[in-house]
């Protein structure tokens, strides 16, 4: 498999009433195509960042950084980056841009110059594909938050990216708005094949992830299968972070002396453990 996504040797500062702080210190990644990443970290860890990176909104100070091969520093091919490597932001409010759902949609494909046919084409599948095509008509806001964010992934998808990438993207919503979200991601990633970086502080969000990153400090700190990452209680601990509820119960039975496995991830696994 191709490495869709590269970080090679990446750093970034700001620069803030002439003063330079650090927010990533040296990152080296890579990202394949089709992967599920979810990248977790504090607050202030960089990750909001590191995802500007990746869509050219920033670029390193030191390093490099690949999409598809191209170099986000190469300015000529900024809307190739951007085109491929689509993002969508924790607020849905400031994502949409038109007064009627599927002239929203239609905003990005119009942007890459296609002909009005392949736009209409692009808007409908899109739409579909999010589950948000009987509402095409309304005014984006008059829909929930949930819904919001399946209009701002359709703009999205409607321009055919390779990646997307998720700055999280369900922080504002309710339980069933991030499950309408969470499951439309899922399905861009099993049907469609596009690579996901999924930035989010709810672990539950994280557990069917390929591959799950922990930022700290601008760094990368830990990265492996997400039952690695999870069983890793204490370690989290340290660094501020959650585990999934489930992880945690079983790390709490297991310290009362209960004869449990400490690698539960689920509801279900949990329900099978104690079941046995
Ligand atoms: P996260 O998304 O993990 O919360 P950020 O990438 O937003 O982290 O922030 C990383 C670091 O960069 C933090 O120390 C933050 O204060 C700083 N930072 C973020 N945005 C700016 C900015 N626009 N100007 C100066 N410093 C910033
Ligand atoms: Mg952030």
């Amino acid at each position: 498999m191709d490495n869709i996504v590269k970080i090679d040797n990446v750093s970034f500062e700001y620069i803030q009433d002439g003063l330079e702080s650090k927010a990533l210190d040296n990152i080296s990644l890579n990202i394949k195509r089709g992967e599920f990443v979810v990248i977790i970290g504090h607050n202030g860890s960089g990750k909001s960042t590191l995802s500007k990176n990746l869509n050219a909104i920033f670029k390193p100070t030191k390093g490099n950084i690949y999409i598809k091969g191209i170099n986000t520093k190469d300015d000529s091919k900024v809307w190739d980056i951007r085109q491929s490597a689509g993002m969508v932001f924790q607020n849905p409010d400031n994502q949409i841009v038109a007064t009627v759902v599927e002239e929203d949609v239609a905003f990005g494909p119009e942007n890459l110059g296609l002909d009005p046919g392949e736009i209409k084409k692009r808007v409908e599948e899109s739409l579909k594909f999010v589950g948000m095509y009987e509402l095409k008509n309304k005014p984006p806001h008059l829909l929930s938050g949930g819904q919001k964010q399946r209009v701002a992934i359709a703009g999205i998808i409607a321009m055919k990216p390779d990646v997307l990438i998720l700055d999280e993207p369900t922080a504002m919503l309710d339980p069933s708005g991030r499950k309408e979200v969470i499951n439309t991601i899922k399905k861009l990633n099993k049907e469609d094949n596009i690579t996901i970086i999924h930035i989010t502080h709810f672990m539950e969000e994280a557990v069917d992830a390929d591959r799950v990153i922990v930022m700290e400090k601008g760094k990368i700190v830990m990265q492996g299968p997400p039952r690695e990452i999870f069983t890793q209680v204490e370690k989290l601990k340290e660094l501020g972070l959650d585990v999934p509820f489930m992880t945690e119960l079983a790390y709490e039975l297991k310290k009362e002396g209960l004869d449990i496995d400490s690698d539960i991830l689920t509801v279900d696994e949990m329900v099978i453990n104690l079941c046995q």
